[in-house]
């Protein structure tokens, strides 16, 4: 309480007012006075302020003092109040007195005033101090003592000057200080010196304003501190002035709180958030969900999930989420989904299903991150494991792992593999000499140039230095030929790396030895085939550089026959070297009807080789292209040449077509063209076709059938019954006869099951009208039984061997020709 007197004067006389007040001052009483003139502001001043004393006139134009005190006492106040008027006589003075004035002074007898007031002070005073004293003691009944006992917080009351007047015993319990202490204690004893202002501050604010609440650390006896909400509220209590007030502990409150805090700050973290009902119903996403999809949140709140698909993921893939959804109540994988503006991108999901207490799915929380970024460094990092850095081609470590899947592979397939040791020659007088910059140029060049000598399915690798490692899968099952393979792309690789290269303006000539091993279904391991195949380049770097060597020695001298042959077969139509050897058709009286021609190079130092040694080696080269147009030009000139004779003009010629020659575009054309150039008539002509040729394009080749057909064409199915003898495609092909292969011939009376299908051949054949011969008849027997079984008709050493044209010409003069047909 300060020391100025706030006093509620009632006065209509303005000069009074004036001289009381001054009166006052005189007496040395500070005063603030608040002087109301009637009865509608005293009763509200009275009851809004707080006055250290009242003084009231006596007659007022409008009201009384007598009414006003009696006003003040029914509000059950306890502030003085003195009586200041005219002369009211002894009685109305009594009457005062006993309404409840502490003092009654006449306006005539101002000097008493001082002295009034001050007493009037005192007995207030006298009077605080005991009506606390009351209550502290707890005699006063203003609380509930069970009320306040059975707070669950602490609670307090004291008066404006801090002074604890009740307190319940948790306040002891809690705080751990003795009833003796507290009531010695400040409330402000009880917080942090950081805290005091404003814990202060909001006591000020009770008594100012009725109540306030704060929130600060309770520090009790033993220097714990525990967060509490408090609360205050000002009474006033027979004119003290009060606080009233509970605290209670708010820790578990404030935990949860932090916890919240957590929970928010998390859920704003870096990773795309998204929470749904148990229906997939978007009810929440953060901003990293708005950063990494590009949807605003009222874009998919109320949505599902489904407005980021993709489409990259199937029902299955789904399926199998929901499924560990509800039996782990949790997922997590890799998953595509679509942005805002449709970009696809790689994301990884946690799925955690929220369940309430019963078990019951009620939410769902997804939480995601972006993974385009790592995926891309995943796949950097493995780009530096398995690739060399300078040429980006794969090393080491990839081609081992690449031979380890061709192995498995190769297990299963009977094809050969080659691994090819590629060593640029002198690569380190160029390094030594030009530099390394120049050095890594050539490498890189090198590099692609060999990537481009390879087909897709092949790998070359770079092992280090100077040496790269070609892998060449599933080439022919044939080795001899799979090693010719090998050998092409070898020679092809050396062709190129023998180009001229351009360093940094320069003209660089360089070479390479190339060791070449072939394998199949993992007959040595991986170290291994390097070694043979470093061995062999070692081989060709001895044999004097920019050359190739195959790790098998017999397979080496195998290709250099082939490579020969192959040189000779190039110059042999141009050298003329080719002939053709005829042999005759016939029927079983002896009557010749046709011949085949056979064909035969006269090599200038080997002598005649057969056709099964260089026809395999003229279709790989394509070389049989224009060897068979020479076959064919032979035989119309032939056919021509015995038109003039009636002893030879019904003879046939058959030719035999290779695939390669059949499979040409312009097949039937050049047969038409060549017959019109020789003008032979078509049916003269036989074309012996094998039964995998017309397989290979079943339709292209009854196309091109029919087309020759339609001119008069003769076609047989040579070599018949070896192939797939698949009765249905018989049946479609324009076939004029079927040719028994020899194998079958040969056994006649050797193996009963061959005869079996002998004889089941001349009857398909008869069943679809279709004429039958059988080739390498040998014997009599042979020829007997096909007779009897409907076979007329034969080719065999029993009738005459394959044979020059004059000998052939020569043997046509010693049998009866068959003029009958
Ligand atoms: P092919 O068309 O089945 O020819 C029949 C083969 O049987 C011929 O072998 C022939 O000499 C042989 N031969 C004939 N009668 C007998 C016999 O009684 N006993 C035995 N053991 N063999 C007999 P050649 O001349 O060695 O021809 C082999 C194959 O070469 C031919 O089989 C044919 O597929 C192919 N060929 C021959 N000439 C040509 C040609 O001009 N072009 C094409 N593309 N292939 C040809
Ligand atoms: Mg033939
Ligand atoms: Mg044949």
């Amino acid at each position: 309480m300060n020391d100025l007197l706030r006093i509620l004067y009632l006065e209509d006389d303005l000069l009074d007012a004036e001289l009381i007040k001054h009166k006052l001052q005189s007496e040395g009483l500070d005063c603030d006075v608040t002087l109301v003139t009637g009865k509608k502001a005293f009763e509200s001043k009275f009851n809004q302020e707080i006055y250290d004393l009242v003084l009231l006139d006596f007659n007022l134009p409008d009201y009384d003092g007598m009414s006003a005190l009696k006003y003040a006492r029914r509000k059950r106040s306890e502030t003085p109040i003195i009586i200041i008027s005219g002369t009211i006589g002894e009685e109305g003075a009594v009457e005062c007195l006993k309404a409840g004035a502490n003092d009654y002074v006449l306006k005539q007898g101002l000097q008493r005033l001082g002295v009034a007031v001050r007493r009037a002070l005192k007995e207030k005073a006298e009077y605080t101090a005991r009506r606390e004293a009351e209550i502290i003691a707890g005699n006063e009944k203003l609380f509930s003592d069970t009320m306040i006992e059975s707070l669950p917080g602490i609670f307090y009351f004291f008066n404006d000057q801090g002074k604890f007047l009740r307190w319940n015993r948790n306040f002891g319990i809690i705080s751990g200080y003795s009833d003796e202490e507290i009531a010695r204690m400040h409330p402000l004893d009880f917080f942090l010196d950081g805290e005091k202002q404003l814990v202060a501050q909001r006591i000020g604010m009770v008594f100012e304003k009725g109540d306030s609440t704060v929130e600060a650390s309770f520090v009790a006896k033993s220097g714990k501190l525990t967060p509490y909400f408090f609360t205050g509220r000002k009474v006033i209590y027979n004119g003290l002035q009060c606080l009233v007030g509970i605290g209670v502990d708010v820790a578990e409150r404030k935990l949860a709180e932090h916890e919240l805090r957590i929970a928010a700050t998390a859920f704003e973290a870096q990773e795309g958030m998204m929470v749904t009902d148990a229906n997939q119903i978007i009810l929440r996403v953060n901003s990293s969900f708005t950063k990494i999809t590009g949807y605003m949140p009222d874009e998919v709140i109320g949505k599902t999930p489904a407005v980021l698909s993709s489409g990259q993921h199937d029902a299955e893939f789904f399926k199998n989420m929901w499924k560990s959804l509800k039996t782990d109540s949790y997922w997590h994988g890799e998953i595509w989904n679509r942005r805002k503006n449709g970009d696809v991108y790689p994301e990884w999901l946690n799925i955690s299903a929220v369940s309430d207490a019963d078990g019951k799915i009620t939410h769902y929380v997804g939480s995601f991150f972006d993974v385009t970024k790592s995926k891309a460094a995943e796949e950097k990092i493995e780009h530096l494991a398995f690739y060399d850095s300078l040429t980006s081609l794969p090393n080491r470590v990839l081609l081992r792992d690449r031979l380890q899947h061709t192995y498995a592979a190769s297990a299963r397939y009977p094809n050969h593999y080659a691994l090819l040791f590629v060593d640029i020659d002198n690569f380190k007088i160029l390094n030594d000499t030009k530099g390394h910059n120049f050095g890594d140029l050539l490498l890189v060049e090198v590099a692609s140039r060999l990537q481009a000598s390879i087909r897709e399915i092949d790998t070359v690798a770079r092992l280090g230095g100077d040496e790269f490692v070609v892998l060449l899968e599933k080439l022919s099952t044939n080795a001899q030929e799979a090693a010719a393979m090998s050998e092409v792309v070898g020679e092809k690789i050396l062709y190129s790396l023998s180009q001229p290269f351009w360093l940094d303006g320069y003209e660089h000539h360089s070479s390479a030895s190339i060791g070449i091993s072939l394998f199949r279904k993992q007959e040595v391991s991986v170290d291994e085939l390097l070694k043979r195949s470093d061995t062999a380049m070692y081989q060709a770097k001895a044999a004097g550089r920019n050359t190739l060597r195959f790790y098998d020695p017999a397979m080496q001298e195998l290709l250099e026959i082939r490579t020969l042959l192959e040189r000779d077969l190039r110059r042999a139509l141009a050298e003329n070297q080719f002939q053709l050897y005829y042999q005759m058709q016939v029927y079983h009286n002896g009557h010749i009807l046709a011949a085949e021609v056979l064909l035969r190079w006269l090599h200038p130092e080997r002598g005649l080789i057969a056709p099964i040694e260089f026809i395999p080696l003229a279709e790989e080269t394509g070389l049989i292209i224009p060897i068979g147009q020479w076959v064919l030009e032979t035989a119309c000139a032939q056919l021509k040449d015995w038109e003039s004779d009636k002893n030879t003009r019904y003879l046939r010629l058959a030719i035999n077509v290779s695939a390669r020659q059949f499979h040409q575009k312009n097949f039937v054309d050049s047969v038409r063209e060549t017959l019109l150039r020789y003008r032979v008539d078509p049916d003269r002509l036989d074309l012996e076709l094998t039964e995998s040729l017309v397989l290979d394009n079943i339709d292209e080749a009854i196309d091109k059938m029919h087309a020759l057909k339609s001119i008069g064409v003769r076609f047989s199915m040579d070599d018949f019954g070896t192939g797939y003898s698949s009765l249905s495609y018989l049946t479609r092909l324009p076939l004029d006869q079927l040719k028994i292969d020899q194998s079958f011939v040969h056994n006649i009376g050797v193996k009963q099951s061959d005869a079996v299908i002998v004889q089941t051949i001349i009857g398909m054949a008869n069943n679809l009208g279709m004429e039958v011969i059988a080739e390498g008849v040998e014997t009599e027997a042979q020829r007997e039984f096909l007779e009897k079984h409907g076979c007329p008709v034969c080719q065999g050493f029993l009738f005459g061997k394959p044979v020059p044209i004059a000998e052939f010409e020569a043997e046509l003069k010693t049998v009866e020709l068959d003029l009958d047909r």
